[in-house]
């Protein structure tokens, strides 16, 4: 590289690289690597130890480990069926014999000397005698020596790790040109190693303690960029005043409703109401179980901040939710005077202008929509207060965009899926919760039972006593259509050859995401007036619809679902008073799942299924980008890296008190790097 005309920069793209063409620069840009800063910022995933390696016979049975031993045999290349090549080698220690092959890997034997000793890395299968290996990877003692821990990178479709590790080798001499970001003092104050080194240490580490450090460092260094975007954030929706309230008494609104709010509500609703009445705007989050109430403690916010004088929007993740929405809300609200418009993708191009100026002119106090409500042409006349509903399908973006299109309303976020509080509070240091911790009377936990495909004639006949005590049924399968290559149910054959087969004599509806708008609300209208006894539907129907009558939900390939959505769907039933029930029918026989499910059943609590979620499936479901608009992190774990959070964030806070812009010169690399994380995750305009 160092004879090279080519001046390399950060902002170099990869294609420059030797052996980077036009073709594998496509497959890096699939991995978001774009320039050669990218590319040594790709950090391994982990690493293969080679210092430490096994003799032949301690070597353990069908995990990946590390062998060292001689060769003693190869056997040249052979054709086999399929097009395919095997080439075989026998390798021995003192005490037992390793054979190996190699599948479309004809070179690797030439490569190997007899009498040799190597490292062979990968799966060893076999008996106690006999070991096998199958296409493991071999490196010298030499190559050991040099670089005793090989680094395993994220790869991609026609880029291997190995072909990665190759490309990063040839530029890690070049680590410096990657701009330190953070100060001497603060390196210092955590000893730190600097980001050249880091970086360098990282790929190629001469011993795991400096793969530790320098992994820790970079860690650091991600998390106090994390930490100064979410704080330029905030800091964007802090600056105006918001939209000053009366303290209201709620007791006119109570009074009207058929039955009394839960002792938690009333918390829930006391402590928002007095959010709306102090100096800031608020930004809060309620956290309720599904069925837990959280529609009428928006329902509330929303009364009392018409009574103020302001509008209010409530923002659904699905049509159906919203037109439930605003349904529901219509009825508790329009008897105080209030006028509620919908406002979703659906609407017809002149029932759209009408709604709009209605917005426009502050005609309607409530606006209930989906995420048309961010579009471009919706102009609030005053809003005060905005509620998102199932804040987890909502990105932090939404809701900035939201702000802008008023004076810093009141924003009440609600989710049934819980964001553990010590995190929520790091990621946003400015968010209040409240909790509804109680269920409303009268609820019975939901009987939920796991069975096979093969016992599906005795469900229907069940579903069909149900039926007959008139009750309605949801049934919920995970595709649209029939796909050759997934042996999933699809809901349209499913509705004709199993639904409809085996209750030939009810009323069954279908519902999924691919019909348009007016058919979708005729339909869960026929279902919500008792017009239907079965909904066979997609996951449209996860998330809010509310039919008290439906006590029985089945759900069709439950292997395909996290705990926290079947818990989502169980929770569309189980809304009256009468024995619920939820059935996950699946064949799939792995272990994981088997225990998944079974714990489902056993668990009514959403707080507990969220947490099994969490240790089982990792912080991604909770804090990725698609949930919550914050950046994907690179090599921080915002779970396991916790400690490592709140260091940054004070430190963050630190350097935003001197440097709020963060406009001084010794601040300039860390703003590029706050920009480039945030502006790649959408979340800055
Ligand atoms: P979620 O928290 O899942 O959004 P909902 O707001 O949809 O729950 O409420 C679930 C059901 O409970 C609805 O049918 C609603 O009318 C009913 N409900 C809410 N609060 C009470 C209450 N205090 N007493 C009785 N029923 C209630
Ligand atoms: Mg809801």
């Amino acid at each position: 590289m160092s004879e090279s005309h080519l001046i390399l920069r950060d902002d170099t793209p990869v294609r420059y690289l030797k052996g980077v063409g036009p073709k594998i620069s496509e497959r890096f840009a699939k991995l978001d690597i774009y320039t050669l800063a990218d590319l040594l910022c790709h950090y391994p995933r982990r690493y293969r130890d080679f210092t430490q390696p096994y003799a032949i016979a301690q070597a353990p049975f069908n995990t990946e480990c590390v062998i060292r031993a001689t060769i003693v045999a190869k056997q040249g290349a052979r054709r086999i069926t399929g097009g395919r090549s095997l080439v075989r080698a026998t390798a021995t220690d003192d005490n037992a014999v390793l054979e190996i092959s190699w599948f479309n890997n004809p070179y690797v034997i030439d490569k190997l000397e007899i009498g040799e000793e190597y490292y062979f890395e990968g799966v060893s299968s076999g008996n106690l005698l006999r070991r096998q290996m199958v296409n493991p990877v071999v490196r010298t003692a030499l190559q050991v020596q040099c670089a005793p821990l090989l680094p395993v990178y994220p790869q991609t479709e026609g880029l291997s790790s190995l072909q990665i590790s190759k490309c990063i080798a040839q530029l890690l001499d070049h680590a410096e040109l990657l701009p330190e970001p953070l100060p001497a003092e603060m390196l210092k104050k955590y000893r730190l190693p600097r980001k050249a080194e880091a970086v360098r240490a990282i790929h190629q580490p001469h011993s795991a303690e400096e793969a530790y450090a320098a992994r820790r460092r970079l860690i650091y260094e991600e998390l106090l960029i994390l930490q100064l975007g979410i704080a330029r954030m905030k800091e964007r929706n802090v600056a105006a005043a918001g939209a000053p309230m009366c303290l209201i008494d709620p007791e006119p609104f109570l009074r009207s409703l058929p039955f009394a709010p839960t002792g938690a509500q009333r918390r829930a609703s006391e402590e928002i109401l007095k959010d709306l009445s102090g100096p800031h705007p608020m930004n809060r989050l309620l956290q309720g179980d599904v069925g837990s109430g959280k529609t009428l403690v928006a329902a509330i916010s929303i009364w009392a901040a018409i009574q103020n004088g302001y509008q209010a929007a409530l923002m659904a993740p699905t049509e159906i939710l919203a037109i439930q929405h605003a349904n529901g809300l219509a009825k508790m609200l329009e008897p105080f005077g209030i006028r509620v418009a919908l406002l979703t993708g659906g609407l017809r191009a002149a029932e759209k202008r009408t709604t709009l100026a209605a917005i426009a002119s502050g005609e309607a106090d409530l606006v209930v929509g989906t995420h048309a409500l961010l579009s471009q042409g919706v102009m609030f006349h005053r809003l005060g207060l905005a509620v998102i509903d199932e804040q987890h399908r909502f990105g932090v973006r939404q809701r900035a965009v939201l702000n802008e299109k008023a004076q810093q309303p009141h924003v009440l976020v609600m989710s049934a899926t819980p964001i553990p509080r010590t995190l929520g509070l790091l990621l946003y240091g400015d968010l209040d919760i409240s909790v509804l911790d109680e269920l409303p009377p009268g609820r019975t936990p939901v009987k939920t039972r796991f069975l096979k495909g093969e016992r599906r004639a005795d469900l229907y006949g069940f579903l069909d006593k149900e039926i007959d005590a008139g009750h309605q049924i949801y049934i919920v399968c995970p595709a649209i259509e029939d796909n050759p290559t997934q042996d999933l149910n699809a809901v349209k054959s499913y509705y004709e050859d199993t639904a409809k087969a085996l209750l030939p004599h009810r009323r069954l509806g279908l519902m999924h995401g691919k019909l348009k708008p007016k058919e979708k609300t005729a339909v869960m209208d026929d279902f919500k007036e008792g017009n239907l006894d079965v909904l066979v539907s997609t996951t449209v129907i996860e998330v809010g619809v509310d039919v008290p009558n439906a006590t029985v939900m089945v759900i069709e390939n439950a292997e395909r679902y996290g705990l926290s959505a079947l818990h989502q769907l169980r929770g569309r039933v189980g809304r009256g008073a009468a024995e619920s029930w939820c059935f996950l029918v699946s064949d799939h026989n792995s272990e994981q799942v088997q225990e998944r499910l079974h714990f489902l059943c056993n668990t009514p609590n959403g707080f507990d299924v969220a947490e099994y979620d969490l240790k089982n499936r990792g912080p991604g479901d909770f804090f990725g980008s698609r949930q919550h608009g914050l950046p994907d992190l690179k090599i921080a774990d915002l779970m396991t890296d916790s400690r490592t959070l709140k260091a940054a964030q004070k430190e963050a806070s630190a350097i935003l008190a001197t440097d709020p812009a963060l406009q001084r010169p010794e601040h300039q690399i860390l703003a590029a790097l706050v920009e480039q994380m945030f502006r790649r995750a959408g979340a800055l305009n």
